[in-house]
């Protein structure tokens, strides 16, 4: 019942936009800034806030991968936005160095004492091997590295292409290199020690650059590599070699928005857990937060990829005062917050292309999406067909069209609706009722 492959036109697929090279979409250009270490301080979210609400719509996205993204850019502010991203330190000398950064860290690196190593070391020293070595630069837009420090916080479940994870052995820290061999599968296939692991992650990744170069069209996913040269090509490239697979195996751990959320100050390193509502906070949210971290807390705030951040350095005798500030904010601090089921995009308060105020709308259908699904996104409200938001499909897709809303079952904001011309409160009706197809 789906239209395949309507395209948005400002989605090019396997492009991954950034601040050098913004992408198109109904809200304007969307400006991706990637956080070295996913570590923002508190000056800086102040900073961001503050572009947000000069050149953008005041809404900041946090992305999958643990990015800031300002979003509705007029074309002709772009090149003033980016003198200040320059002055912040946040502008990469190329496109294509700024592309290659690609790496989601461990949202408390360096200050989780169950980790077997410090990841911020690790990732900053794996960014810099990327981005400074040009013949990496031919990497896939979307290929990405995941530095799990191996603490409290698994990051298995983040889509990307090779995975460093830090494990203890009797010998000391090491790094276990492994690579996606399916989507969410990992194979490991190296044990490094930590100094080791950037080169070893480049030799992959010169490895891939290689083998895709030599394939008709040049595929842009490990897996997809894997799927068609055979790993052990993949090792004849890279100089890797098999390894068993009891090393691979690691403590159970807890991921996803579920194990960020709340407080937790009574735990080692003490830190709070804060949601972005529909997966992005306003100009005014990201300033609060900057102001919670740089007054009670310890000056950063950590991003994940679960859209979520973490604000370390936080005590519990704090929290009476901070409880009712997250609120007032309408910040999400609990796991079961409805929220966490919707996405939306700018709606008509942001974007000229909409024909409903989508975020209203959004809180409105909140609680029914809620109850589709116990965790994850279960709904997308978009305001128009072009579905900035959730460019993949959702299990629910509310599409404003001319003030109505149109439904999709398991689809993107331009596929063929189930049901046509709907209120809002029959839109909500129509969620609620279990014999939907
Ligand atoms: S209404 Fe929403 S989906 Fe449509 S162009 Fe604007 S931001 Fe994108």
């Amino acid at each position: 019942m789906s239209r395949p492959d309507k395209p948005n036109p400002g989605l090019v697929k396997g492009w991954c936009p950034g601040a050098r090279r913004p992408m198109a979409t109904g809200d304007g250009l969307l400006v991706r800034l990637r956080i070295t270490a996913g570590i923002v301080s508190a000056d800086l979210a102040g900073e961001i806030a503050d572009l947000s609400r000069r050149f953008g719509n005041e809404l900041i996205d946090l992305s999958q991968r643990a990015n800031l993204q300002i979003r509705g850019v007029e074309p002709q502010n772009l090149d003033e936005l980016l003198g200040h991203l320059d002055r912040l330190g946040l502008l990469d000398p190329s496109a294509e160095a700024e592309a290659v950064r690609n790496i989601v860290p461990s949202p408390l690196a360096g200050l989780d004492p169950s980790a077997a190593i410090d990841g911020r070391t690790l990732a900053r020293a794996l960014e810099a091997r990327l981005a400074g070595d040009p013949t990496l630069h031919a990497l896939p837009g979307k290929f990405g590295f995941v530095v799990d420090e191996g603490g409290r916080l698994s990051l298995d479940d983040v889509a990307v292409d090779v995975k460093l994870s830090g494990i203890g052995t009797a010998e000391g820290p090491r790094v276990l290199v492994a690579i996606a061999t399916r989507p969410a599968h990992w194979q490991a296939i190296a044990l490094v020690t930590p100094e080791e692991a950037p080169d070893r992650a480049a030799d992959l990744a010169r490895a891939v650059v290689k083998l895709r170069a030599a394939l008709p069209d040049a595929p842009r996913r490990m897996h997809e590599i894997v799927a068609r040269t055979g790993i052990a090509a993949l090792f004849r490239a890279s100089g890797f070699g098999e390894i068993s697979a009891e090393v691979a195996s690691l403590r159970p751990r807890r991921s996803g928005a579920e194990a960020v959320l709340g407080d937790h100050t009574h735990e080692p390193g003490g830190c709070i857990g804060i949601g972005a509502p529909y997966g992005r906070f306003t100009a005014d949210q990201l300033a609060l937060l900057g102001e919670l971290a740089g007054e009670r807390a310890a000056g950063e705030i950590r991003l994940t990829p679960w859209r979520t951040v973490l604000i370390p350095g936080v005590g519990p005798e704090k929290m009476p005062r901070i409880r009712p500030w997250i609120a007032a904010a309408r910040l999400v601090f609990a796991a079961d917050d409805p929220r966490l089921a919707v996405v939306t995009c700018a709606g008509s308060t942001g974007c000229r292309n909409a024909t409903r105020d989508t975020r209203a709308d959004a809180e409105h259908l909140a609680a029914v999406a809620r109850r589709l699904a116990r965790s994850g996104t279960t709904l997308h409200v978009s305001g128009c067909e072009k579905g900035c938001a959730h460019p993949g499909p959702a299990p629910f897709t509310l599409t404003a069209r001319g003030g109505a809303y149109d439904l999709v079952r398991d689809g993107r904001a331009w596929d063929v609706p189930i049901i046509s011309r709907l209120t809002l409160d029959e839109a909500a009706a129509a969620l609620a009722d279990h014999t939907l197809p």
